[in-house]
């Protein structure tokens, strides 16, 4: 499944409902990110994945399901959070549908400006 390559996009879907919910980018490996969406389902933290797969009758890391959306060569961050965003476009999993906010974009705006 690829979950050894770095710098990625990547979508965790719903078993529940079996949609995507959320996109996500990493220049590190799929399963190092994972890792820590997991622990933060599992520690159920304040964040939009963990919230997800924890309310209602979800079946926390249950109910999780991942997969690469593209494997990026480019290295720099802006490239990845252009992709990103490309894809969540693509995968409608901005919220309300998703669960993706414009966080990512207004990183880059600050990192740029
Ligand atoms: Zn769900």
């Amino acid at each position: 499944m690829g979950v050894v390559h770095k710098n990625v996009v990547y979508a965790i879907s719903c078993s529940k409902y079996s949609t995507p919910v959320y996109v996500g980018e990493t220049e590190r490996t799929l399963r190092e990110r994972m890792t820590e969406h997991l622990a933060d389902i599992r520690l159920m933290r304040e964040k939009p994945v963990a919230k997800h797969f924890t309310e209602r009758d979800h079946r926390g890391v249950n109910d999780v399901e991942i997969c690469i959306l593209e494997r990026i060569h480019d290295k720099s961050r802006i490239f990845r959070l252009i992709k990103e965003k490309s894809w969540i476009n693509k995968m409608k999993t901005e919220v309300p549908v998703g669960i993706n906010t414009k966080v990512g974009l207004s990183v880059l705006w600050r990192e740029y400006n």
